[in-house]
């Protein structure tokens, strides 16, 4: 039998969820039976069970043969994206600095204003060129800060020297994202990034004007809401635009209310995607309001959801297949700081003794690298025995390290049976919405 079965009940009726397949199937009582009586071992668990239902199981993964290794099989999948050297990915930053002071920023509020140096940019360019392999195809760039809008300039030199030096010799793709708080995204500076090739931008609300502007305003106070909103809708047909809402115990309430005015009243639906994102409690005390442990978040999450879906607004949320929770673990992921070091990780990018080399002696620690490279659910026991392990693949490595290397279980863990629920009633609900439209269509297939 998999390890990854979950029977649940949803509104009364039994259902199986397998993580690594991720079907859904409502069941009868007979089929629960017959796994229970497969998981104690007995031979004859399929005795009396329909035979419709004993293909269903054993098609949708449910029943596997006791020489099928589901762990080979994650393990052989997730290496293969791990050490895949079809794409380098570089986060770069070209400044720390920003413009906001947003009071909870993992980064600190005394940011270093330098800006990436014309010779730490060939240096990162030397550095991207022995990434790459005869496998690589393509090279990712991530714009990352600080507001790295404010280093535009270097944006545009280290585009041009990687697309120079590097894309063009080897005929690769090119492709670019950005994170930005989104408050310097005008229609032409939108228009220039897609010249470079920035085809996506995160940018972070953090719920309504009240709420948010309460908690990212700019150096000086001045609020931020309408003008990044302004932005999004300007920018809206020039890059693919995703839209995080930091969720704390302070603006929680704000998410659906957000939401509504972004698909709703801006009619951004199909335009724009809008997730809530946890905010993590970092222990530096400076902001007091964030989770501290991932189940309350999913907890609220699942509400925020809830709340969502009761208000028409659709907000999917389906269990996805994870095989690699992170690029940290990949040798040709980097993450390069204004002053040319190289991290693993967004999140230390501040932290120089985090660094695992610097690109200005094109060194790397192995060390320090291979901490992340070897991080893997295989080696803990709870990921081992965890029946979720496909949809988490034990979680971000960078908090788990400040956890002393305990894996930090990620939301699914906390909140399967609640997170489908909600998309069944989602679900539900989208199809009778659809047969009230198209009462011809609905009797037809009822
Ligand atoms: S915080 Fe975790 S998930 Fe994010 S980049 Fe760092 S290691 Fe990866
Ligand atoms: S971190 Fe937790 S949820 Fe994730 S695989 Fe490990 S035990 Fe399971």
């Amino acid at each position: 039998m998999s390890r990854y079965n979950h029977v649940l009940s949803i509104e009364g009726q039994s259902h199986l969820f397998n993580a690594y397949r991720r079907g859904l199937h409502q069941v009868d009582e007979s089929v629960v039976f017959a796994l229970d009586c497969l998981g104690r071992g007995e031979q004859n668990w399929d005795a009396g069970l329909a035979e419709e239902f004993r293909r269903t199981l054993i098609e949708s993964g449910y029943v596997v043969d006791d020489e099928f290794d589901e762990h080979q099989v994650l393990l052989k999948e997730r290496e293969l994206i791990r050490l895949s050297e079809v794409t380098v990915a570089l986060t770069i930053a070209p400044t720390i600095d920003c413009n906001f002071a947003c009071p909870y920023c993992f980064e600190g509020g005394d940011k270093p204003q330098l800006r990436m140096s014309s010779a730490t940019m060939d240096a990162v360019v030397h550095f991207a060129r022995s990434q790459i392999t005869e496998a690589t195809q393509g090279l990712a760039v991530t714009w990352f800060g600080g507001e790295p809008l404010l280093g535009l300039k270097q944006i545009e030199e280290m585009t041009a020297k990687l697309k120079e030096q590097i894309v063009d010799q080897r005929h690769l793709q090119y492709n670019a994202s950005i994170v930005t708080n989104g408050y310097g995204l005008t229609r032409k500076i939108a228009e220039r990034l897609r010249d470079l090739g920035v085809s996506h931008a995160q940018i972070t609300l953090d719920g309504t004007a009240e709420h948010h502007n309460r908690r990212r305003f700019r150096k000086g106070g001045d609020a931020t809401f309408d003008r990044i909103v302004q932005n999004i809708v300007a920018s809206r047909d020039l890059l693919n635009i995703s839209i995080r809402v930091n969720v704390d115990s302070e603006n929680r309430e704000s998410f659906t209310p957000l939401v509504k005015y972004l698909y709703e009243e801006l009619e951004l639906h199909d335009q724009v995607r809008v997730y809530p994102a946890m905010m993590r409690d970092d222990g530096s005390e400076t902001w007091g309001k964030a989770y501290s442990c991932m189940s309350d978040y999913t907890a609220d999450q699942v509400a925020l959801h809830r709340e969502a879906v009761q208000h028409g607004v659709r907000v999917l949320h389906y269990p996805q297949a994870m095989r690699l929770y992170c690029g940290a673990s990949k040798p040709k992921f980097w993450v390069v700081s204004p002053t040319g070091d190289l991290h693993k990780c967004w999140d230390t990018i501040n932290d120089p003794s985090r660094a695992v080399g610097n690109v200005s002696t094109q060194r790397v620690d192995a060390d320090g690298h291979d901490q992340w490279l070897q991080w893997s659910p295989f080696q803990h026991e709870k990921c081992r025995q965890c029946s979720m392990m496909p949809l988490c693949m034990d979680g971000c490595p960078h908090h788990a390290f400040q956890q002393g290397g305990d894996p930090q279980c990620d939301q699914w863990k906390f909140g399967l049976l609640e997170s489908i629920e909600v998309w069944v009633q989602d679900r539900t609900q989208a199809t009778a919405q659809q047969a009230s439209l198209n009462p011809s269509r609905a009797s037809t297939t009822s």
